[in-house]
């Protein structure tokens, strides 16, 4: 994509500001690409590859003039908002970040999160036993070809769960570290990132409860692997919301309220 493409999408009217900044990146799903200035750059793919190693070679490529477009404009911006871009963090910064890195991870939030993360994996790895499916994903191609309603229930919450997983880790560890940065007074009441992040990782959860519940259904002989999980996620979820008492009303831009340009 050339500057001046980019430049144009950029300022286009139909995408609503930031969408993508609180949203689960799960584009395939998402009913807002038409209004994403992410999506739209990442659209925009040669229509000529032919094989999925041909169009992986084009997308790096494209990749890296996206890479260099973005270096010069971002040069640009620096160079008029008198920015130095040769001064990098000092090493007490450094410190700071590590230390809040260190804060986020032993976060009850944080550390039930990423324990679920593990149980999740040890739950695909058992039933993989189970169904004798080697390295394939539970499910997987089991329920190809068949009419079981039961089986595609179990292949979508699958899918679900696998998408959720690390993100809401990775969501929640971005909502405690913004939130050491969060301003106590905050007298204006803008609406904090932290609880922006925190609000994305609470959709992941109920998505995966409600995605779990679907599994229990369908695939009742890990009843009781299933519902540890389901307890584990639901007491994650009441601690998300004790932590991040304002994330359930935190407005995102589009999903919560469309942007009045349009
Ligand atoms: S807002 Fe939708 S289309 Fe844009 S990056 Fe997020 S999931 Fe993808």
């Amino acid at each position: 994509m050339d500057k001046k493409k980019l430049k144009d999408l950029a300022g286009s009217k139909r995408f609503i500001e930031g969408i993508y900044n609180y949203c689960d990146r799960w584009c395939e799903r998402c009913s807002f690409t038409s209004r994403c200035l992410n999506f739209a750059m990442a659209e925009d793919e040669p229509e000529h590859a032919e094989t999925r190693d041909a169009r992986n070679l084009v997308f790096w490529q494209k990749f890296g003039e996206t890479l260099q477009v973005t270096l010069e404009l971002l040069h640009e911006f620096a160079e008029e908002h008198g920015i130095d871009l040769d001064v990098i963090h000092s090493e007490e910064a450094a410190e700071t970040e590590k230390f809040r890195d260190e804060m986020a991870r032993d976060h009850g939030c944080c550390r039930a999160a990423r324990a679920y993360g593990e149980m999740v994996n040890d739950w695909f790895e058992s039933a993989r036993g189970f169904m004798g499916q080697g390295e394939a994903e539970p499910g997987e191609g089991a329920m190809e070809g068949t009419a079981d309603a039961r089986a595609r229930e179990a292949e979508t919450a699958l899918e679900v769960i696998r998408w959720y997983q690390h993100q809401i880790y990775v969501k929640l560890m971005r909502a405690v570290r913004g939130s050491l940065d969060d301003d106590p007074e905050n007298e204006e009441g803008f609406q904090k990132d932290s609880d922006g992040s925190a609000k994305v990782a609470l959709i992941g959860i109920d998505r995966s409860l409600a995605a779990w519940g679907g599994v229990r259904r369908s695939l009742p002989f890990f009843e009781q692997e299933t519902v540890r999980l389901l307890l584990h996620l639901e007491r994650l979820r009441r601690e998300v919301e004790k932590a991040f008492p304002q994330a359930r009303a935190f407005i995102r831009p589009g999903f919560d309220r469309v942007a009045l340009q349009s």
